[in-house]
């Protein structure tokens, strides 16, 4: 058995689709946030350092290049020939139309990209944005708009200084959805203050709102970012394996079968993470989800099926306390 046979990746999904693996290359187009310049915010969510994000996406803002190197890598490596340009360091959405057409118009001009994948925060996503997204998508590219939403609660928004809350999380997705975009949604596991019933609580409006696609990374703790400042008082505690492994297999068993998991964990530069230790080994990770759901007999959409008893799947008495139903 392998983890598709448990859960509904995105690179099951375009081999589907495609009839070849399709393969993500990161790259770095010189944005910025407005989490950062001060439009927003200042100083960025406390957890974010990009380089943890996107440790393979070169610095070099030519889009061209990265995506001729990152091709190369992944063609020797794998025989790739199908690509998509993800967009992924900072907000990539975060500048006028047209420069924004520029970079993903260079993108899409290269040999065997595509589409796009492009990364960014809910308030950044105007009209004329999506508009331009639509666009690509109407013309036969794969297109994706992936959001950070992290958690659905704004008290924990606020906590982790996202500079946005829920609501402008629900605007972007019923505006991506009037014009046919798919959304992926980016959810983080064991933010401060929060339990596992926030994580399922989190997915259940997001699933509500309607999205195509989800990405789970269990929150890191890496240099130069205010959560490190806070885990070294003491004031923020890592998740173990084993909870992050339970969580992640509680939110499958509740995803509908349709909705497909671009990711379910992440990993940071070694030379950044301070902690939790196991979020580098992506490979031990994504074992144990599998193992985790193999052992308890359910796979994606299992709490969700008839005839499934709820009691098999884990957590429900935990999401239950949190609305005050227990
Ligand atoms: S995580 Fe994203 S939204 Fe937050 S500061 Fe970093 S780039 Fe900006």
């Amino acid at each position: 058995m392998a983890l598709s046979d448990y859960v509904h990746t995105f690179g099951q999904q375009l081999l589907w689709r495609y009839g070849e693996r399709v393969h993500k290359l990161a790259i770095n187009a010189g944005f910025t946030c407005p989490n950062r310049d001060g439009s927003k915010g200042r100083g960025g969510c406390t957890f974010c350092n990009n380089s943890s994000f996107s440790p393979n996406a070169r610095q070099d803002p030519d889009v061209s290049e990265q995506i001729e190197a990152g091709r190369k890598v992944l063609a020797k490596r794998t025989g790739a020939k199908k690509f998509l340009a993800y967009f992924q360091a900072y907000t990539n959405t975060y500048d006028d139309p047209a420069q924004l057409k520029a970079r993903y118009d260079s993108a899409l001009a290269e040999p065997g990209v595509i589409g796009l994948a492009i990364g960014t925060r809910p308030d950044c996503v105007p009209p004329a944005v999506l508009d331009l997204l639509a666009g690509y998508r109407e013309q036969g590219y794969e297109i994706w708009l992936e959001l950070g939403l992290q958690s659905a609660f704004d008290y924990t928004l606020e906590r982790v200084n996202r500079g946005h809350g829920f609501a402008e999380y629900r605007e972007a997705v019923l505006a991506a959805h009037e014009r046919g975009l798919p959304v992926c949604t980016h959810l983080i596991v064991g933010l401060p203050g929060e339990e596992p019933a926030h994580n399922l609580l989190s997915l259940e409006r997001v699933l509500d709102l309607g999205v195509e696609g989800l990405k789970l990374h269990p929150l890191h703790v890496v240099k130069g970012t205010m959560l490190a400042n806070q885990w070294r008082r003491g004031e923020y505690v890592p998740w173990h394996l084993h909870q992050y492994v339970e969580t992640v297999a509680d939110m499958v068993e509740r995803t509908p079968p349709e909705v497909c998991y671009h990711r379910l964990t992440g990993t940071a530069d070694e030379k950044i993470l301070l902690a939790p230790g196991w979020c580098n080994w992506k490979w031990r990770v994504l074992n144990a989800i599998e193992r985790e759901l193999a052992s308890r007999g359910t796979r994606q959409g299992s709490c969700i099926e008839e005839n499934t008893s709820t009691q098999r799947c884990k957590g429900t008495e935990a999401v239950k306390g949190i609305m005050g139903l227990g």
